[in-house]
């Protein structure tokens, strides 16, 4: 297999080549009851549909010789049939509902069924944006408490609640960092942004997005921000750090404050990234820490649903000095009616948050649906079990790597937050790679953790039980992963380069997939038609 210099694949091994590849096929293609699915298209059949409609009425055609001529290729499926393709297509699907998601970074935790009754209420679900004011006073009211508490939580003046995702609230700290520096008109000569090579590919993809250079920051040997590489590379081109605490190797920065000093020191500011805010909720408040601007990912820490592309929440937090800057609209209370914020000229008149608005991110005020279920969490969790839920994470995951610890390779020394990171020295010489070992343990029944990821060690495994797994089901993830690691060491690398042998389809081409999808259907080309 062909790797880069972090040990990860960079092409997918051909599939079936190993003799245990070729299981006994079976005539339709279905295994067990797991049904084979074919594409939506290629089912379709002319005139089949699932609605009787009535022949419409003759009328005078007045298109003018416009109308289509040709059908417009939605296919033609009976409701049994539509219904089968959608629930076959979902049942492939693993989620958070089926097992643990150990996903490192991820925070794939329970999703309370308690916040999705509160979000399908009518006067939550059905509410419309541009509904007037006075018609949605409930729902502007929960959008403020929710931001009292974000606010609370991570000890910051003021929250900007409309970013859609984390990447989406990074952008927004960024523009309001951004906005300052032109407000001190330094923009011109303030265009670097430092970030941990360690650090998510959001944050130097924002940090380009707003126009700035990005300069990396080595890590040092116990896996944080190394301090006095940072100091050399400060100087007064600094427009800011991008630092991630805990980090993503499930560490605690503990210079944070010392860094934060630094960065302040020489006129930067500090953008951190908060998507792992589940390990120090109640715990630290990032405003302590002298942090300038986080994103916290809603559907990471307070558990609305994430995973096959649905819609996060990354409301961001700001400083006193970044208030001012907030995008708009934002929502302030007064004589106990709530009034949204929605243009530039509104904000300079309403006070210190959102006076120098940077303008506005989308075309509303966010996720309404998350805001819900993000409060639910908060309120039927109180302000103690928001702190336990974090205490609970971390324990969970010191648990997962002390029992893994016999015969996988912890990546760092000593305890870790809320996740646990391996690298790939324990199959040094098996044959097996990282990438072998995740497809492995498909077969075992388990979503493999975040791999390759953070580029700091080789072949990197990160695991993130969060505080939903009971210690039943941990115990028996470390037992599969034990048990995995054992057979490596034992020389079954031809099973581990067959895996997984239990799934629908086998080894895909992950690389190409990425790289080259193919997004478009085209339809076999009828069969010539005969002269
Ligand atoms: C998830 C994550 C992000 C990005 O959040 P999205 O909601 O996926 O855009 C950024 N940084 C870290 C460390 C993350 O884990």
């Amino acid at each position: 297999m062909t790797m880069n210099s972090q040990g990860r694949p960079t092409r997918a091994e051909s599939a079936g080549t190993t003799e245990e590849a070729s299981d006994t096929p079976t005539l339709t293609g279905n295994r067990g009851l797991m049904i084979r699915e074919s594409l939506i298209f290629e089912k379709d059949a002319f005139g089949r549909t699932g609605v009787d409609l009535p022949e419409p009425k003759p009328r005078a055609n007045r298109l003018g010789g416009l109308e289509r001529r040709e059908g417009i290729g939605l296919p033609g499926l009976s409701e049994p049939e539509t219904m089968r393709h959608f629930v076959r297509l979902s049942q492939k699907n693993y989620a958070i509902d089926m097992g643990p998601f150990p996903l490192g970074s991820c925070t794939m935790k329970h999703n309370p069924r308690l916040n999705e009754k509160m979000a399908r209420l009518p006067g939550f679900a059905d509410v419309h944006p541009m509904q007037p004011e006075a018609t949605v006073q409930g729902a502007l009211e929960l959008i403020h408490v929710l931001a009292r508490w974000l606010k609370e939580l991570t000890g910051m003046p003021a929250v900007a609640m409309s970013p859609k995702a984390g990447a989406h609230g990074e952008l927004c700290g960024m523009m309001a960092i951004k906005a300052a520096i032109e407000a001190k008109e330094e923009a011109a000569t303030r265009v670097r942004v430092l970030a941990p090579e360690s650090a998510h590919g959001t944050n130097p993809a924002t940090a380009v997005q707003c126009g700035f250079r990005v300069d990396a920051i080595p890590a040092d040997k116990t896996g944080r921000v190394d301090l006095n590489a940072l100091k050399e590379k400060l100087g007064e081109d600094v427009a800011a750090i991008m630092v991630t605490n805990p980090n993503t190797c499930g560490l605690f920065e503990h210079d944070i404050r010392d860094i934060a000093d630094a960065v302040h020191a020489v006129g930067g500011y500090f953008y951190c990234d908060g998507a792992n805010f589940n390990a120090i909720a109640g715990k630290a408040r990032p405003g302590d820490l002298g942090v300038d601007a986080m994103h916290i990912n809603l559907h990471k820490t307070f558990s609305t649903p994430h995973g096959g592309g649905g819609p996060g929440s990354g409301p961001t937090v700001l400083s006193e000095a970044l208030a001012p800057f907030a995008p708009v609209p934002f929502i302030v209370e007064r004589n106990g009616r709530f009034h949204l914020i929605e243009r530039r000229e509104a904000a300079k008149s309403a006070g210190a948050e959102g006076a120098e608005s940077f303008g506005r991110m989308t075309a509303f005020h966010g996720q309404m649906g998350m805001f819900v279920r993000a409060l639910s969490y908060m309120l039927s969790h109180g302000a103690d079990g928001v702190v336990r839920a974090a205490e609970d994470a971390v324990l969970n995951a010191n648990y997962v790597l002390a029992r893994l610890r016999s015969e996988l390779t912890a990546a760092f020394d000593g305890y870790c937050m809320h996740e646990a990171l391996f690298d790939d020295r324990f199959l040094k010489g098996t044959g097996v790679e990282t990438i072998d070992f995740a497809k492995a343990m498909i077969d075992e029944g388990f979503h493999p953790m975040t791999m390759y990821f953070p580029l700091v060690v080789h072949g990197a495994m990160l695991i993130e039980p969060t505080e939903s797994e009971s210690k039943a089901e941990l115990d028996k993830f470390c037992d599969a992963l034990l048990s995995l690691a054992r057979r490596a060491k034992a020389g079954e690398v031809a099973a581990f380069k067959a895996a997984p042998r239990h799934a629908p389809l086998r080894r895909l081409d992950e690389t190409s997939a990425a790289r080259k999808p193919v997004l478009r259907w085209t339809p076999p080309q009828p069969a010539e038609a005969a002269e």
